[in-house]
């Protein structure tokens, strides 16, 4: 009871309070800075001094630059002769505090040479001895002022300067603060019933009286502190063991490559982040601190080589471990598999050509991602590492995942050890942050709230990890953060925390992992709905871009076959999937990012179509030496016939094969067109009959093969629906669950016109609005297939308004199918639980499905992500009208297309082919070279199981053979023949980083192997 008598807690706070002020020993004013605002981030420094005219002065106290401005800062300092010539000296650069995130951030340059960082939370510069030499020396800040304020910001919110000085620490002095922080902070988080809570405030509380704080302070209160932290050290030794739990504390800086400010601005983030990081190496000797994303880097040795070697140095130490696997942390709803692929390939690349063949930790480190698709774990091992870190699953807005520790099993049935960090921020809603204060409550609480305490062998505890450090914005750990964190080494009542690496945890964690729960199903984020379907003319441009790279090195691989003379494109592909993989950063690809980085980024997926089309014609030219001058490419894994443009005509194509080239000449114009019939209130083929009504609506889709309806009674199909999609909070990211609130249709149609009529195709035009907004659909059915194409044209004008497509369909079933990358996830069609109604919105990547028993309907996209499918019902998600951080998100033209497919029996390798027909149409060749003229269509590769897909088909980054990857598409296992167009020399199996493994029997052009379920085979094919 004495220590609440008598306020001990709330005393002691204060007494630190009054310390801290009497760390700095002595203080002298520097100049005011003068200031101007850049153009742009990270001028080298002399071209930013060249500028003679408009500096203005900043006295402290004075508001100075607005939001969202870049700016230099000039000023001299002089440390005082007078002063003690062994102290140790800084600067203190309190130059504003702009919101959230560590803005204002700026590089610190002395005498023109860049030395550290300054930000909102890193305001102190120590100066090496040779800056103490009573001379004046010139400093300047440059940097960015940061968006003044949280997610949006307030663009009149300007900074105040505070007051910018010389001062001589006494260390003394911070190294009693530090010790005394640490064990309040710990009492405070114990419960009254802790012994060591009443011996830590008797400790303390000893201590601190013997602080001499008469006035006027000066040598006799920095003597006192000696002795009061030699008496606080031995009062804490006697007050308790330290929890038995070990906790490795990692320093990290997670920095969005682009969100709320454009890559420009990045590129000078992670300066200012590593400098900041750097200088703490330099004072704190066991720091450790991880980085992930290799594009940050690649900035780096472009912006700053000097910096990217001091790295390097770290590495080689141990201190500072790469980590991350992907190029960027990239977004795991919408890109594609084989873009995963590259994301690990050039990432993994990356770390092994500049830190070393071990030197980054096999951990697939995406902390802030939304979402993770089922097949990451046979992913993960794939490209060779072992382990997954993320927190946002605890994001969830109902249910939180019952493990942090856990294994995760992916779709093939791999087993990835996975954690989700404990690290709570005391008052976010949220479960755990990887940005942590490292607060001593924070290390107790990353205990507290851990949810697998008992799953550890008897006697043992699981280990638990901590990433600590100002993040988002990037910024990186504190001096008091490491203080913390080394106090904490064994400190009573609270884990053992240990600066360590990331991998250090791992292993731990995996060497008393027998008793860990296996979490078998994708990671759902009951969170950021909206990101499926946000900034659509993005999330095209990087579908269109990943068939258009599969293209091009398709046919480059081809061509290198054919011609020795022909140069495969390493760097230009290497490039344009690079521009590629940073698109899909987690706040670019989603939407969820400011304007200026839509504009940036649309213009880098322009320049990876010029690349794309440059490499694919190219390899036409010269596979026109072989095979004549007009071509039809087949560049997808299926058989098909459908029809296809030549010189303005819609012709028939014939029976392609597989990664086929086909002579034009040898197209099979007499093919049966069937019946065809099209009226402004009828499409029908052999398979289909599809009636409207006056309005444009479709009231009937019968199928004639099977002899039913597809439309339950009374409902219309393709029906379009605008919702009232005002979200909580997280515009851009978010879709609440009381988006249905508020609907409307379209209006009825203002023009049905018949575009085409057959034979080989019927086209109906029709022209409709919703809201504000008109679009134009061309509803087409082909003379020989059963799928029902709907090509769209929309000016969008809504705001916070979100439109789907419905298609009701008379199928009885509790699940739909949903294509992930490379498989499949079955989630429910109804509301049973909070699991359930949490999944009111998900992603699919080309198709879904809703099957029964003997038939099944599936709708199938180019470009859309977003889904719901509730009852029997299938919605897509078309368009939103975002405003913030975005306010005109979407506004304005779209082109998509999306496809209605029945069929027979459930979903089978006919949906997936023809989502991969609408997605990978068949190119033509209207060259006009002399040479060559086959008549006979070559077939580069195929295989014989019609649930093998063949994925990609490019040559093999070191320049040996082919890279032949497939994936099993149905849970199936068994035996397989690839068919290859020329005789094989040697066949191995690699993973995705093309190590090679197994090798496999070849016969002629033949290769043969076994396959289990949603396995990815990735072959290496050695032409002979
Ligand atoms: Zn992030």
């Amino acid at each position: 009871m004495r220590h609440q008598i008598r306020f001990t807690l709330e005393k002691i706070s204060r007494r630190l309070i009054e310390i801290e002020g009497l760390v700095y020993q002595q203080h002298q004013p520097i100049p005011p800075f003068l200031f101007r605002e850049l153009d742009q981030p990270g001028l080298p420094l002399d071209e930013q001094a060249d500028f003679e005219a408009n500096w203005e002065e900043i006295p402290p106290g004075s508001y100075w630059a607005l939001p969202r401005r870049n700016f230099i800062l000039v000023t001299n300092f002089t440390i005082p002769t007078a002063w003690n010539k062994t102290g140790l000296n800084a600067l203190y650069l309190p130059i504003g505090i702009a919101g959230d995130f560590s803005h204002p951030e700026a590089l610190v340059y002395l005498d023109g040479i860049q030395y550290a960082s300054c930000d909102r939370h890193h305001q102190e510069v120590i100066l090496p001895d040779e800056f103490c030499d009573g001379q004046e020396h010139s400093l300047t800040l440059i940097g960015w002022t940061g968006i003044g304020g949280s997610t949006v910001g307030d663009m009149q919110n300007r900074l105040k300067m505070g007051s910018c000085e010389v001062v001589q620490l006494h260390p003394e002095t911070r190294a009693l603060l530090a010790t005394a922080r640490v064990a309040a902070g710990i009492a405070k988080h114990l419960s009254h019933q802790d012994p060591a809570y009443f011996h830590l405030l008797t400790a303390l509380d000893e201590a601190l009286r013997l602080v001499d704080l008469r006035m006027p302070i000066g040598n006799d209160f920095y003597k006192s502190i000696l002795e009061a932290h030699e008496q606080l050290n031995y009062n804490i030794k006697q007050a308790g063991q330290a929890l038995d739990v070990d906790l490795t504390a990692i320093g990290h800086a997670h920095i969005d490559v682009a969100w709320l400010w454009t890559l420009g601005q990045t590129r000078q983030k992670s300066r200012r982040s590593f400098t900041n990081v750097l200088r703490l190496m330099d004072s704190y000797p066991s720091f450790t601190f991880t980085q992930s994303q290799p594009q940050l880097y690649d900035y780096l040795i472009e912006d700053d080589p000097e910096m990217f070697q001091e790295i390097k140095d770290r590495v080689e130490e141990g201190r500072w471990e790469p980590i991350g696997g992907m190029w960027v942390e990239a977004d795991c709803n919408i890109s594609s598999g084989e873009s995963l692929v590259r994301q690990f390939l050039l990432g993994r690349e990356f770390f092994q050509d500049h830190f070393g063949q071990e030197a980054d930790s096999p951990v697939l480190w995406l902390p802030d991602v939304f979402g993770y698709a089922w097949n990451l774990p046979q992913l993960i091992k794939e490209a060779g590492l072992e382990y997954f870190f993320t927190i946002k699953i605890g994001w969830s807005q109902y249910n939180r995942l019952p493990f942090d520790s856990f294994w995760w099993q992916g779709l093939d049935g791999t087993k990835v050890l996975t954690h989700f960090s404990t690290t709570k921020n005391p008052d976010s809603v949220h479960a755990s942050t990887y940005n942590s204060d490292a607060s001593p409550g924070q290390i107790i609480g990353t205990w507290l709230n851990f949810q697998n305490k008992d799953d550890a062998p008897p006697g043992k505890t699981l280990p638990l990890l901590m990433s600590y450090g100002w993040g988002d914005g990037g910024g990186g750990p504190t001096r008091e953060m490491v203080e913390n964190i080394l106090e904490m080494e064994n400190f009573p009542a609270a884990p053992r925390v240990k600066p360590g690496k990331v991998i250090d945890f791992y292993r731990q964690l995996e060497a008393v992992s027998e008793r860990l729960p296996v979490w078998n199903g994708e990671l759902y984020l009951e969170f950021h709905r909206g990101t499926y379907t946000t900034q659509a003319r993005n999330k095209r441009a990087n579908r269109k871009m990943e068939f258009a790279l599969h293209d091009a090195e398709f046919l480059a691989a081809t061509a290198s076959l054919f011609d020795p003379g022909y140069q495969y494109p390493y760097d230009a592909l290497d490039k344009a999937w690079k521009l590629v993989c940073l698109n899909q950063f987690h706040d670019i690809l989603p939407g969820s990012s400011i304007a200026p980085v839509y504009t940036e980024s649309l213009s880098q997926y322009e320049e990876v179509e010029q690349i794309a089309s440059r490499i694919s014609k190219a390899a036409l030219e010269s596979l026109s030496a072989h095979f004549g001058p007009h071509l039809l490419v087949n560049p997808s894994s299926f058989e098909r016939d459908e029809p296809v443009i030549v010189a303005g005509e819609l012709s028939e194509s014939g029976d392609l094969l597989p990664y086929s080239i086909t002579p034009l000449m040898e197209l099979n114009d007499d093919a049966d067109p069937g019946e065809l019939v099209c009226k402004k209130d009828l499409l029908e083929n052999d398979y289909l009959r599809v009636e409207l009504n006056s309005a444009g609506d479709i009231t009937s889709i019968f199928d004639k093969i099977a002899q039913r309806e597809i439309l339950p009674e009374d409902t219309l199909s393709n029906q379009w629906i605008a919702f009232e999609d005002r979200p909580l909070n997280w515009d851009a990211w978010d879709i609440d669950i009381f988006y249905d609130d508020k609907k409307w249709l379209a209006e009825p149609a203002s023009s049905i016109k018949i575009i085409e009529k057959g034979p080989l195709r019927a086209t109906l035009e029709i022209k409709r609005q919703i809201l504000s907004s008109s679009y134009t659909q061309r509803i087409s059915l082909d003379h020989n297939s059963a799928r029902l194409d709907f090509d769209t044209e929309i000016d969008w004008q809504e705001r916070k308004i979100l439109l789907k497509a419905a298609f009701p369909v008379d199928v009885l079933s509790p699940t739909a199918t949903y294509e992930i990358q490379w498989g499949n996830v079955e989630r429910p069609t109804h509301h049973n639980t909070s699991w359930d109604w949490a999944r009111f919105e998900t992603a699919a990547q080309k198709w879904v499905d809703l099957s029964e028993g003997q038939y099944g309907v599936s709708l199938i996209n180019d470009c859309k992500y977003g889904h719901d499918i509730h009852g029997n019902t299938i919605r897509l998600t078309l368009l939103r009208g975002t405003t913030a951080p975005d306010p005109g998100a979407d506004l304005g033209k779209h082109t998509f297309k999306y496809s209605l497919y029945p069929h027979q029996g459930s979903w089978d390798e006919n949906t997936v082919k023809q989502a991969y027909l609408v997605n990978n149409p068949l190119l033509v060749w209207e060259g006009n070279t002399k040479a060559g003229n086959k008549t006979e269509s070559f077939s580069l590769v195929s295989v014989d199981q019609p649930n093998l897909i063949i994925e990609t088909v490019k040559k093999a980054q070191d320049g040996n053979g082919l890279i032949i990857r497939l994936y099993e598409s149905q849970r199936s296992r068994g035996s397989f023949t690839l068919q290859t167009g020329f005789p094989v020399k040697k066949a191995f199996q690699t993973n995705i980083l093309e190590d090679n493994q197994d090798s496999l029997n070849v016969e002629g052009n033949q290769i043969t192997g076994t396959y289990k379920p949603y396995q990815i085979i990735t072959l290496r094919v050695i032409p002979k």
